[in-house]
């Protein structure tokens, strides 16, 4: 008979079912805190960017420049002028988005099922980020919102 799965495999299966499947409690919906949209949300502060741009060139085997990965305040404060979030430099530096013309503005590393393509070397805030639909759903099915995060 096979083992049980321990609470972080349960808690990481509800993790990947509710950001895939059920994000913010909307059926079908996946991966929203890595857009923007018309929400006030920045992807930032990255506090990894160094390690972060190591873990990409040898994921991907080639350079990434600072400014293809990242946005600093000088210019985030500029392409979103009416979001509070991108007016704090404290939020940066942010992760680059797409200035998409259906004004979705994902994560470049966003896939086309609205999953993260580089799970695996991800930056530290990805990691950690839990928002409150994802804590109460940890909360309310394993009775703790207090462990270390995982995969989404
Ligand atoms: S953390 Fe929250 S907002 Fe982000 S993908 Fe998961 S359910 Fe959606
Ligand atoms: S790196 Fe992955 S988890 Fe982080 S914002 Fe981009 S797609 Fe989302």
């Amino acid at each position: 008979m096979s083992e049980p799965p321990s609470e972080q495999e349960l808690r990481d299966q509800i993790i990947h079912y509710t950001c895939l499947k059920n994000c913010y409690g909307k059926k079908g919906n996946a991966g929203a805190c890595c857009t923007i949209q018309d929400r006030d949300w920045i992807i930032g502060p990255i506090t990894d960017p160094k390690d972060f741009l190591k873990r990409l060139r040898s994921h991907f085997g080639r350079e990434f420049r600072y400014d293809e990965v990242f946005i600093d305040y000088k210019e985030g404060h500029k392409l979103f002028p009416d979001k509070a979030t991108w007016q704090n430099p404290k939020h940066y530096p942010a992760l680059r988005v797409l200035l998409d013309p259906e004004a979705v503005y994902p994560c470049p590393f966003l896939g086309e099922q609205r999953q993260c393509t580089i799970q695996e070397i991800k930056p530290k805030i990805c990691s950690d980020y839990l928002c409150d639909h994802l804590k109460s759903v940890i909360s309310q099915t394993l009775g703790d919102d207090k462990k270390a995060p995982s995969a989404k």
